[in-house]
């Protein structure tokens, strides 16, 4: 197979178990999923170390942000507390990505009336 360094760099494809960390992570929020791939690729690429200390930043900062928001418990399903719709894995601000959108949208709406 050629050399691709943007779909698959080599230690993408390294991992023993053949999986690609990707087909993981695209599965779980920021911050976990960065923290699986440092851990992923802890001893495939040279930086071990300094791999290993990045998924801890991740993990510790995931840990902040549940226990800021009383989201400790494994239950990843929320509802918007606007349109009501239920949703996968823990949304920080209580709003589902289509009402934050059109809250911004409305926002800056009423601003281009104003001038
Ligand atoms: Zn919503």
């Amino acid at each position: 197979m050629p050399k691709d360094n943007v779909n698959h760099p080599e230690h993408y494809t390294k991992h023993p178990s053949g999986i690609e960390c990707i087909e993981v992570t695209r599965h779980m929020g920021f911050n976990l999923g960065n923290a699986i791939k440092y851990i992923w690729r802890a001893d495939l690429k040279e930086n071990t170390m300094e791999d290993l200390e990045k998924a801890k930043w991740y993990i510790n900062d995931e840990i902040k942000k549940r226990k800021g928001n009383n989201l400790t418990s494994p239950n990843t399903e929320f509802t918007c507390k606007k349109c009501g719709n239920k949703y996968e894995g823990y949304v920080y601000t209580g709003y589902c990505g289509f009402c934050t959108f059109t809250k911004q949208q409305n926002k800056r709406n009423r601003k281009n009336e104003k001038s």
